[in-house]
């Protein structure tokens, strides 16, 4: 395995919010590697920290010490190589759902007219064109999520990192969400990083890394000890 797959590496990368009596260590000191073809599985409860590492490995927090590099992507993240599902509300409230969708492609400097074919058929993916025409205000908390996650695909990014994609999905459309996560990381030949408090889901990644309190776990026999693991593989 050469350095470039390596697609993002965290050593010892740490974020601290506020300071003195008040700073709260979000992450401590987190060492990891994410690979092309990873498909990676980030659980722990909420607090945990999963989401200021997904932030510090799309550079978008910067570690308070330690370090975070990208070698495989040509040393710094941007839109088109790391996509980002946010946890919240991340749509532009004034561009409908098909103008969000295309948005990267048409930042990136792909014309109109073939951004907005692309960003339908991301949709269609995660069974939301006919949304295509609704602004963000008009949608469920569900649906602009799949909105959320056909953005993140239109990109097509090397890395995909999902916060809690599934979290206000029902289980069924939460499934088919994964199930397009894992097909188009295939597809791209990305690595995926899926951040979840749901062990249905985090078990469909290959590999299960848990966060307590600020500390990442990256070995899986951790992962097995604490859930009732049954379908633990053999790996990708
Ligand atoms: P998780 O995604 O696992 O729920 P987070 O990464 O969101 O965890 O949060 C980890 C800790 O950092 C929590 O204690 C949270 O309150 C704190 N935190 C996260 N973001 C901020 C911020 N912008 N300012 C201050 N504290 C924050
Ligand atoms: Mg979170």
């Amino acid at each position: 395995m050469n350095s470039a797959d390596v697609l993002v590496r965290c050593e010892a990368a740490a974020r601290t919010y506020g300071a003195g009596a008040a700073a709260v260590v979000a992450v401590h000191g987190a060492s990891c590697e994410i690979r092309t073809g990873d498909r990676i599985a980030i659980t722990g409860p909420s607090g945990s920290g999963k989401s200021t590492l997904l932030h510090l490995l799309a550079a978008l927090e910067e570690p308070t010490t330690g370090r975070v590099c990208w070698p495989g992507l040509a040393g710094k993240p941007g839109p088109n190589t790391v996509g980002v599902v946010f946890q919240g509300p991340s749509l532009i409230p004034a561009l409908d759902v098909v103008e969000n969708t295309a948005l990267p492609l048409v930042l990136s400097g792909q014309p109109e007219p073939s951004a907005r074919r692309r960003a339908l058929d991301c949709l269609a993916l995660v069974a939301a064109a006919q949304l295509a025409d609704k602004l963000p205000e008009e949608l469920s908390g569900g649906q602009a999520q799949r909105v959320a996650v056909a953005r993140v695909l239109a990109a097509a990014p090397r890395l995909i990192l999902a916060d809690e994609p599934t979290g206000q999905l029902d289980r069924a459309t939460g499934r088919h969400v994964v199930d397009v996560l894992l097909a188009t990381a295939d597809s791209l030949g990305a690595g995926l990083v899926v951040a979840t408090h749901d062990l249905r889901v985090a078990r469909r990644l290959s590999r299960q890394w848990s966060m307590h309190d600020g500390r990442l776990q990256t070995d899986p026999d951790a992962f097995s000890s604490s859930a009732s693991a049954t379908s633990q593989g053999a790996g990708p």
